[in-house]
């Protein structure tokens, strides 16, 4: 045997691990809060939901499985079960679900019940002078330059403003906790995590968040009823470096699935 075939194989079976990981965690129902996200693309959503051959590249498997280390590996909650827990919300009836209960009494995913149903995972619930605060940890490469000059801290991004008020809204209707305030921990690969830089911000309020969940929800229901392709939302960064569905949506808007 060569060097260059137990090289080859070390290499393989590490890539085997990373994506064993990164597609590890099964998700139930059909809506998460990461589909319902202000601004990305609905589009994107419905062919995640749609296309028969799901696939991840290297890149964005890696991104999971540093993420799911980062996140398995950093309890920040000061009260025990308030950290990577699980939430289920019908923002139709504006109730809580009970998870376990739903899956035994409508145990195929495809059920139209399920399409009323967004289910969340909330990092870290944590009690500061009195108030509630849902903290987020984000992992992200920044380019060389920008660690060496410091220049990281670009403010809070929508789509976390979005996810974290979701939270909010859940975590209020689930467990009858009101949290105003919400913090993303930003953790750079490029100096190793020694610079972590925490964003706080106030969450938006709840009754906002719900029609905005309501409006999203109801364009991505309708889309998969009637398999009609949700308007695109061009993000230059999604569209040209993220969006493996780029080759279909560019295709003309004549692609459907059955
Ligand atoms: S390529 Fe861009 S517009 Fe098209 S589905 Fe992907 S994110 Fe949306």
């Amino acid at each position: 045997m060569s060097l260059e075939n137990i090289g080859n194989e070390v290499y393989i079976r590490m890539n085997q691990a990373i994506i064993k990981k990164a597609v590890s965690g099964k998700r139930e129902g059909i809506f998460h809060v990461s589909d319902l996200l202000e601004p990305k693309c609905l589009r994107n959503v419905f062919y995640s939901k749609t296309d028969p051959s799901p696939r991840m590249d290297m890149s964005t498997a890696k991104n999971f499985y540093c993420g799911n280390i980062v996140h398995d590996n950093s309890d920040l909650s000061s009260v025990e079960g308030f950290h990577e827990f699980n939430m289920a919300y019908n923002p139709v009836t504006d109730k809580s679900v009970d998870l376990q209960k739903a899956l035994k009494e409508h145990p195929d995913q495809k059920d139209k019940f399920w399409y009323d149903v967004v289910i969340g995972t909330l990092d870290d619930l944590i009690m500061i002078n009195g108030e509630y605060v849902i903290a987020d940890k984000k992992t992200k490469l920044s380019k060389p330059e920008t660690v060496l000059f410091g220049k990281q801290f670009d403010g809070i991004k929508p789509e976390h403003r979005s996810q974290l008020s979701m939270y909010r809204l859940m975590l209020n209707r689930t467990r009858n906790i009101d949290a105003k305030f919400g913090c993303i921990m930003s953790l750079d690969y490029a100096d190793k995590f020694s610079n972590p830089k925490p964003q706080p911000f106030e969450l938006e309020k709840i009754e906002v968040t719900r029609n905005k969940m309501l409006e999203r929800l109801n364009v991505l229901k309708q889309s998969l009823i009637t398999n009609d392709l949700p308007e695109r939302t061009i993000i230059p960064w999604m569209c040209n470096e993220y969006c493996p569905y780029a080759s279909l949506c560019f295709n003309g808007d004549g692609v459907k699935f059955a």
